[in-house]
């Protein structure tokens, strides 16, 4: 016996849920099903949880500089970690509890936990049961890679997830992994108290961003005493002492680097080699990813895919974003499409990296004429006041239509100013909109004027 629905859902990620939503108000049943925990990455493994320790590390670095702001605390800033995991496992469990209540209190909304996978176009296969409908939304999201490393096999290694269960501290955490993920959870666990060691193959920290930004971003950690280990291109685990010892290189520098933890941040793979989906004729490129097309249907007609999982974006916006593009397909003929958006995330190390546009590496093959400007945040009083003056705003501008291309704002309050420049962007105004209003005293966006003043042409 099969069920039949409106439409089915498969994963409850930074999409899923809010479309189970819009079906469930327009009065249509869908079914939506999780295998594990409600919510996705984002409220159990990656930004909740991460931005809660990113908090706590803040705080612990600031009581460390108490003398600076005028005030003295007895004895070392040491850290209860079962404290801090208490802290983190709170609110992203009332997260995940919040997500798991709405569901269940949909209308019309059946929710199944267990592991779908595709019996066709137009079926799904749950634990027993059968399911069916017109239309399928795949959100299953991603997962940490693991890379087929000599030895990953022999030693015992963490993962964005598996290391949400500790709540002890790494003696010497050897962070394999120099980029968004792996960068924030170096930051955290130096403030924390641990020893750390990021080791990255490439030549720089986060390589896709441009030279100025990995390089500050580079300074930041190692003045907080992180070491960091480049070009590391032959990595190899192995269990030593007690601990592990990871290899680094077939060419320079000392061949490994011991320590008592290792954390693997290599970039995410997509959930979808367990779906069924050569079933459902649906077709991924060669890293798995969905192929979509601009409104992010599959190749096979009333199948879409959502999120992470279709490789056009890997942050909770852009699954939340292609949400709101397919609802307003589906329920306002309003025909948005993913081509529409602008790239923009941030980097959560403190100071946090906020981005929007192009970098200046796109910029440069793009073959547009721009301008340019670079503005350090030790000139912004917000800045100096709160004593947090590293990095700096850069912005570029299209010289002939003023328009804004893109963005980096490295310094304190990074990931909200940006949003300033983002919004004008999709307003497509020119940047003179924002030098003709007023701002707010002291804040780091009244800046913006004043670094916009300062445009030169883009070398
Ligand atoms: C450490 C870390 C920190 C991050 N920080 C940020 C941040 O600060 N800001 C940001 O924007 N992004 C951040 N991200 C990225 C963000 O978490 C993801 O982009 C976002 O969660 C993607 O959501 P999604 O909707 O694609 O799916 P997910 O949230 O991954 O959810 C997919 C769901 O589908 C379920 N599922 C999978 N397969 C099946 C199946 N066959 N049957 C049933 N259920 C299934 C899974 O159990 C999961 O619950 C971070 C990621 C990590 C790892």
């Amino acid at each position: 016996m099969s069920q039949h629905f409106d439409a089915i859902i498969i994963g409850t990620g930074q999409a899923g849920p809010s479309l189970a939503a819009r079906f469930s108000a327009a009065g249509m049943a869908v079914a939506i099903i999780e295998r594990h925990k409600f919510g996705g990455t984002c409220v159990n493994t990656g930004c909740f949880p991460t931005k809660t320790m990113v908090a706590s590390a803040y705080a612990a670095h600031v009581a460390r500089r108490g003398a600076e702001f005028g005030f003295d605390v007895k004895g070392d800033v040491r850290l209860d970690m079962k404290r801090v995991k208490a802290r983190k496992d709170e609110i992203s469990g009332r997260s995940s509890r919040g997500v798991e209540e709405w569901l269940r209190g949909l209308k019309n909304c059946t929710v199944i936990q267990g592991h779908a996978r595709f019996q066709s176009s137009r079926t799904v296969v749950v634990n027993d049961k059968v399911l069916q409908a017109d239309k399928i939304y795949i959100n299953v999201g991603g997962r940490a890679s693991i890379p087929d490393m000599p030895g990953i096999h022999d030693v015992p290694f963490l993962t964005n997830s598996s290391i949400m269960a500790i709540d002890f501290l790494p003696e010497h955490f050897i962070i394999v992994g120099g980029s968004y993920v792996g960068l924030e959870f170096a930051q955290i666990y130096r403030r924390f108290g641990s020893e750390i060691t990021i080791v990255e193959m490439g030549p720089r920290l986060i390589g896709r961003e441009d030279e100025d930004v990995s390089q500050a971003v580079r300074e930041i950690l190692e003045a907080e005493g992180i070491h960091i280990r480049l070009n590391a291109k032959c990595i190899s685990l192995a269990k030593r002492d007690g601990g592990v010892a990871v290899g680094l290189t077939c060419e320079e520098g000392p061949p490994e680097v011991i320590g008592t933890h290792v954390l693997l941040a290599v970039g995410r793979s997509p959930n979808t080699s367990d779906l069924g989906l050569d079933r459902a004729g649906v077709v991924t490129n060669q890293r798995g990813y969905i192929t979509v097309d601009d409104q992010l249907q599959t190749n096979v007609p009333g199948i879409w895919a959502l999120g992470d999982c279709n490789g056009r974006g890997a942050f909770t916006h852009t699954s939340y974003n292609d949400y709101e593009i397919v609802a307003d397909n589906l329920f306002n003929a309003d025909h948005r499409r993913v081509s529409d958006r602008i790239q923009a995330y941030a980097l959560y190390t403190d100071p946090p990296l906020g981005r929007c546009g192009m970098t200046d590496a796109e910029i440069r093959k793009s073959g547009r004429a721009a301008l340019a400007t670079k503005y350090p945040m030790s000139r912004v009083s917000r800045a100096v006041e709160k004593a947090e003056t590293q990095g700096f705003i850069k912005i570029a501008v299209d010289a002939e239509t003023k328009q804004i291309l893109g963005a980096a704002i490295l310094g304190t309050g990074g990931d909200e100013v940006v949003h300033v420049l983002l919004d004008i962007m999709y307003a497509k105004a020119p940047y003179t909109v924002v030098q003709r209003a007023m701002h707010i005293h002291p804040t780091v966006a009244e800046y913006l004027p004043t670094v916009l003043s300062q445009l030169e042409p883009f070398a």
